[in-house]
């Protein structure tokens, strides 16, 4: 199978629009693929054992509060480039639905009212760990949800190269 690609300097709307119609073309063809099956499955194991991890350790309630009081800082317009097609796509292989327009000029095109739309986030998302976080946190349990980042990373590498080569079909 031959697949026309969009490349990381498209527009987010241009990516969006090849990550949907691939979804729409090939979805059959790819969850046959018990390699990307099982990668799918990780990731989203991995994912979860993440967010439970920020959860308990309180990030979650620290960026709640920020988001409220401050409308928070860190998820700025101009983020979203750093996505490709392919993570696009495999978000929509775990049901996320991608947003059509951006809510806010001064926000990521992926930031909804309560927060990122995506599941799985660029390398650059997962490791931002702001000031405010940093300072409000116990380091030995930041290390413990980095180890767990770590797991979630590596799977999304895997499941990234693997979704390139079944759809690109070598
Ligand atoms: S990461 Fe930091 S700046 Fe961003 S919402 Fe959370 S507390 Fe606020
Ligand atoms: S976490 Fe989500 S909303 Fe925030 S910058 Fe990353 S993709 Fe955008």
């Amino acid at each position: 199978m031959r697949i026309k690609e969009v490349s990381l300097s498209s527009a987010i709307e241009e990516k969006i629009a090849w990550a949907e119609s691939s979804y729409q073309k090939f979805k059959e063809h790819f969850l046959r693929d018990k390699v990307v099956l099982d990668g799918l499955k990780g990731l989203r194991d991995a994912i979860g054992v993440s967010h439970k991890e920020m959860r308990r350790i309180g990030i979650v309630q620290i960026c709640a509060e920020c988001e409220e009081r401050e409308g928070g800082s860190c998820c700025g317009a101009g983020l979203e480039n750093r996505y490709d097609g392919w993570l696009l796509l495999i978000n929509l292989f775990l049901d996320k639905e991608l947003p059509e327009t951006r809510r806010d000029a001064k926000s990521c095109f992926f930031l909804g009212e309560a927060g990122c739309l995506l599941y799985a986030r660029h390398v650059i998302c997962i490791n931002y760990l702001c000031k405010k976080i940093a300072s409000r946190s116990d380091p030995r349990k930041i290390n413990r949800l980095r180890e767990k980042e770590g797991q979630e990373l590596e799977r999304l590498f895997l499941l990234h190269e693997d979704v390139k080569r079944v759809l690109r079909g070598r």
